[in-house]
């Protein structure tokens, strides 16, 4: 919807509400006086800089720091626009808030920080909304301002970042390139946030100690489905959600560490009334881009077109070939092996330039996919602590669903 649209129902709200004050302001301002709250001087420029505003009411028990008012800035709009006293604009900027709060307008945050269509205009809506009176309660907010490292990255390198980590929660087990090997998977991009299982998608918060980023996390604005049957509800699925966030510490870098996951019931008779998600999405769940694990990397991905097709990263193994080599070494008892061992085992992916894995290549892949592959290491030796499950088949492309098989 236009931004423009978009305020206007909001706008009609507050002009009322001053109105009832006994202050009188023309509806061309009303916009001028929302964008306030976020720290942007006029709704023109906010649009100039295609700030993606939203109304989506923010589920009530959300994790979620409300977002922050800009309450000195919108004091000051106030007497600009209204010319009213300091008192009265105290008063109009309270209730400016509280509109501007119940209507459920707010800015897509994880669009600000990950959507490349925003990287040109990025840093001045983060330079707006930041606020030089308070320390950042956001996540995206405090990267804006640089207190925070950068996390700006693509879908694709976010999804392949995913595979490796183990799901946590109700809604699967294994990680992510398992969970996605085993069964038809979508992504959902964008899921709606007034929905409890998706807001792990829209955290976005950072703790301040002594005006520096104590801890932070950032969700990433999407997650994956995976379709389930419960047994004795052939026809109506169940959905595993699994929802990236990206995790900071103090001193160090943006990682993602373990992968949210949450079911969404719409076939239990107990939740009757959940909306199907084919009725929230407007199309079946199997129309959403299909999730695959390469089998020549193991990366998760999900092109984005026919015409843009997944790209194995240089280097490392073939790793259809080096899980049948684990399962072999696994059934002949031989558990426990060097990297360079294992290596005159290994195949190098199809299509690299010269015929050979470098051994540091394949100690980074054993490390990055330890958890997939029931790996781990002591002291410069790997054991096989279990038999690897994961099924990469040759044949599953996102182009030809599983579904029914
Ligand atoms: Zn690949």
């Amino acid at each position: 919807m236009q931004p423009s649209l978009l305020l206007k129902p909001v706008s009609k709200a507050l002009i009322a509400a001053f109105a009832r004050e006994g202050v009188r302001v023309g509806p061309s301002t009303g916009p001028d006086l929302i964008v306030s709250t976020y720290g942007f001087w006029t709704a023109q420029l906010a649009f100039e800089y295609a700030t993606p505003f939203i109304i989506a009411p923010a589920p009530k028990l959300t994790r979620e720091t409300p977002a922050h008012m800009h309450l000195k800035w919108t004091i000051e709009r106030i007497k600009g626009i209204a010319k009213v006293d300091d008192w009265k604009a105290q008063q109009l900027a309270a209730i400016t808030n509280d509109v501007v709060r119940e209507s459920g307008l707010s800015i897509d945050m994880q669009a600000v920080v990950f959507d490349q269509r925003l990287a040109t205009t990025r840093e001045r809506i983060l330079k707006a909304l930041r606020d030089p009176d308070f320390p950042p309660v956001h996540a995206s907010v405090a990267i804006g301002a640089g207190l925070l490292p950068e996390a700006m990255s693509s879908l694709d390198a976010h999804l392949a970042q995913m595979g490796p980590e183990r799901a946590l929660g109700p809604g699967g087990h294994g990680t992510i390139a398992e969970v996605v090997a085993r069964d038809a998977t979508y992504l959902w991009q964008r899921p709606p946030r007034e929905l409890r299982e998706f807001e792990s998608a829209f955290v976005d918060w950072v703790h301040m100690r002594d005006n520096k980023p104590f801890s932070a996390e950032i969700g990433l604005g999407f997650c994956l489905l995976q379709p389930y049957v419960s047994a004795g509800r052939r026809q109506l699925p169940n959905y595993s959600v699994f929802s990236p966030i990206l995790h900071y510490r103090e001193g160090s870098q943006w990682r993602m560490s373990g992968i949210p996951s949450t079911s969404y019931r719409e076939a239990e008779p107990f939740t009757r009334g959940q909306r199907p998600l084919a009725e929230v999405i407007g199309a079946p769940v199997t129309t959403l881009q299909r999730a695959a694990v390469c089998p020549a990397c193991m990366d998760v991905f999900a092109p984005a077109s026919a015409n843009a097709p997944h790209r194995c990263p240089d280097g490392g193994p073939h790793a259809r070939h080096l899980v049948d080599t684990l399962r072999a070494r696994y059934d002949s008892g031989s558990t426990t092996f060097t990297a360079s061992e294992l290596n005159k085992d290994s195949r190098p992916r199809p299509g690299s330039q010269d015929g050979v894995v470098a051994v540091q290549a394949l100690e980074q892949f054993l490390l990055t996919h330890r958890a997939t592959l029931g790996l781990r290491a002591f002291n410069g030796t790997w054991a096989l602590m279990r038999r690897p499950t994961i099924m990469l088949t040759a044949g599953a492309s996102p182009a030809s669903p599983l579904e029914g098989a």
